[in-house]
């Protein structure tokens, strides 16, 4: 089988928080069961040829590395528009995922972003900072954020997920999180995400796996307690009545 590539977008300004764990997750589970990868990392000074790309990765940058990838990655917007309406898996954490939207908060001011999604990302009063759940379809992500905006969807989008904990303290509800339009995922989640939540890492592989035309099956793996155990140790360490869960 030819590698997945897996192609890390301007990772000296797009990793915060750990986010270069998540390419880890993706190649290490790839590997684990013998399906051959080639992490990409593609600097700011290189060319992107999007023809070789299995999953794009955009990870979350503060504002000035947000500003100088997003300006970057303008002249690509025609072909990530392409390659993501051809099903092309995309995950982006955080500033990547802000910038994957028509507009987005950079420094207090609203820009232009990339436009392969439509969701505008609005600078807020208040920062949302600490460790953060997710519930969705299947099951409920773990993570932690730290930003400052908040999203509005257009009319075709769904979110990701819908979010709460510690992270949002005033917030009556759970609240929309996120986006997922075809293979593109993006989130507000660091943590690093994917780490820690091995069951939607694999989902991205499969999908990733399906645009390729491949099976879908994946090797079970051994293992996977470990994150579950830590994953429940800070559900338990939290006092989840105080975060509203109701969606
Ligand atoms: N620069 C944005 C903010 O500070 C996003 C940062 C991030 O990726 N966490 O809100």
């Amino acid at each position: 089988m030819k590698p997945f590539v897996i192609a890390y977008i301007y990772p000296e300004l797009l990793n915060l928080y750990g986010d270069t764990g998540n390419v880890t997750a993706l190649s290490r589970r790839l590997e684990w069961r013998n399906i051959p990868v080639e992490v990409r990392h593609i600097h700011v000074e290189e060319n992107i040829d999007f023809s070789e790309i299995d999953i794009l990765y955009l990870g979350g940058g503060g504002d000035h590395e947000q500003e100088i990838a997003n300006t970057k990655l303008a002249q690509y917007k025609d072909d990530l528009k392409l390659f993501a309406s051809q099903g092309g898996v995309i995950f982006a954490a955080c500033g990547g995922y802000h910038m994957l939207g028509n507009s987005f908060c950079l420094n207090g001011n609203i820009v232009e972003g990339l436009g392969v999604v439509d969701i505008e990302t609005s600078c807020s009063k208040q920062r949302y900072v600490g460790n953060a759940w997710m519930y969705m379809k299947q099951q409920t992500l773990i993570g932690f954020v730290n930003h400052q905006t908040s999203t509005t969807y257009g009319a075709d989008v769904t979110p990701l997920g819908y979010a709460f904990g510690p992270a949002y303290p005033h917030q009556k509800d759970a609240c929309a999180e996120g986006v997922a339009v075809k293979n593109v995922f993006g989130t507000n989640f660091h943590g690093p995400l994917l780490p820690r939540n091995p069951k939607f890492t694999d989902y991205i592989l499969k999908r990733a796996l399906g645009q390729r035309g491949e099976s879908q099956e994946l090797l079970e793996l051994q293992g996977d307690e470990l994150e579950e155990k830590a994953a429940k140790y800070l559900w338990d360490r939290f006092d989840m009545s105080r975060y509203s869960q109701t969606k």
